[in-house]
């Protein structure tokens, strides 16, 4: 752990200046040390503070093998929250009970590390050194940006991951993508924003043996406790089609980028395609099977696209963007796909 020297907090998400009150408060102290003598924590108005013999103690404190906090370099307050420390490196001192990123098995002050949640956004503090996935040059706690590779760690649905796990994280640290080969997430999604997060679509009308089980596709996902959303609008650029087409597979979408730069990229278009063609012939070959549900599942399908999730090959995970799936009994969101959209939104 780097001691380092100077006294800025900022309150990261807002951005505001977190103004401190400089000085001491020499009632409440010279009470306490009439009192007695002040060693380890104290709380006073609210606040924490550490003693050794009478002298409050400010900057980085260790207590036990590692749990390190942060006192306030004039005042001496224990912080919580983001902190800046030099130029660039963010740590995350647990919040308090009910404070967003709160972790209920940590202490409240002591530096996290590893996956945190906060303000709606996954970030991840680099481990202590010694430990996996741990960047050297990088002091343990700051914030991570670029890409990380967590093999072995907790994932964020608290999860003990056994495989290595490759993450991608913008500029701001805000997680982005997992990016290794059994990836959930495409490289684009929409903008977060709201909650659920609501997505358009230009209302459609097809006949008696389409438009029921397109609907249902979209019913699926609303119905569903992932933080997504599709609505209709009439004025909506993302359009939906189901028509005769001689490429292969049941369903496309064609999505258009905000920018060109993968790693900041959401998408903000999309054009969705049914193959009827391919999709009538599934029917066909599949006699026990409902009209209805191949066209819920293909349509669900190509929705969990717009949200960011991408094909999942793997057989053995039970997916709506498992492309083997079962499409007259897979037909809506499993828990898999609702967990991992809900890592976006
Ligand atoms: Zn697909």
């Amino acid at each position: 752990m780097a001691y380092e020297d100077s006294l800025t907090t900022y309150n990261k998400s807002g951005g505001d200046f977190f103004s401190e009150e400089i000085g001491v408060f020499p009632e409440e102290e010279m009470a306490d040390l009439l009192a007695r003598s002040l060693n380890g924590w104290v709380q006073r108005n609210g606040f924490w503070y550490f003693y050794v013999n009478n002298r409050r103690q400010t900057g980085w404190l260790l207590r036990g093998t590692s749990n390190w906090y942060f006192l306030h370099t004039t005042t001496g307050r224990m912080q919580t929250g983001w902190l800046l420390r030099g130029t660039s490196n963010w740590y995350f001192l647990n919040p308090p009970r009910g404070g967003s990123g709160h972790h209920s098995n940590r202490p409240e002050g002591v530096m996290l590390t590893e996956w945190v949640q906060t303000g709606g956004r996954w970030y991840f503090l680099n481990p202590i050194s010694g430990q996996h996935a741990h960047r050297t040059g990088v002091p343990g706690g700051a914030m991570r940006t670029g890409r990380v590779v967590t093999t072995g760690f907790f994932d964020r649905s608290g999860e003990r991951t056994s495989e290595g796990e490759v993450h991608d994280f913008n500029s701001n640290g805000a997680w982005q993508r997992q990016v290794n080969n059994d990836a959930r997430h495409m490289t684009l999604w929409w903008p977060r924003g709201g909650q659920p997060t609501t997505i358009n679509f230009q209302p459609f009308n097809f006949n008696s043996s389409w438009q029921p089980g397109m609907n249902s596709g979209i019913n699926n996902w609303n119905n569903s406790t992932a933080n997504v959303r599709f609505i209709h609008h009439n004025n909506s650029n993302n359009t939906v089609n189901a028509l005769s087409r001689t490429w292969n597979s049941y369903g496309r979408i064609y999505m258009t980028r905000s920018t060109s730069n993968i790693a900041e990229a959401t998408t903000t278009r999309y054009q969705i395609e049914l193959n009827s063609r391919t999709i009538n012939s599934l029917i066909n070959n599949n006699a026990s099977w409902t009209r209805h549900n191949v066209i819920s599942s293909v349509m669900a399908h190509e929705l969990g696209h717009v949200v960011g999730l991408r094909d999942n090959p793997t057989g053995g995970t039970s997916s709506l963007m498992n492309g083997n799936r079962n499409r007259n009994t897979i037909t809506r969101p499993t828990t898999f796909d609702i967990q991992s959209v809900n890592m976006l939104y």
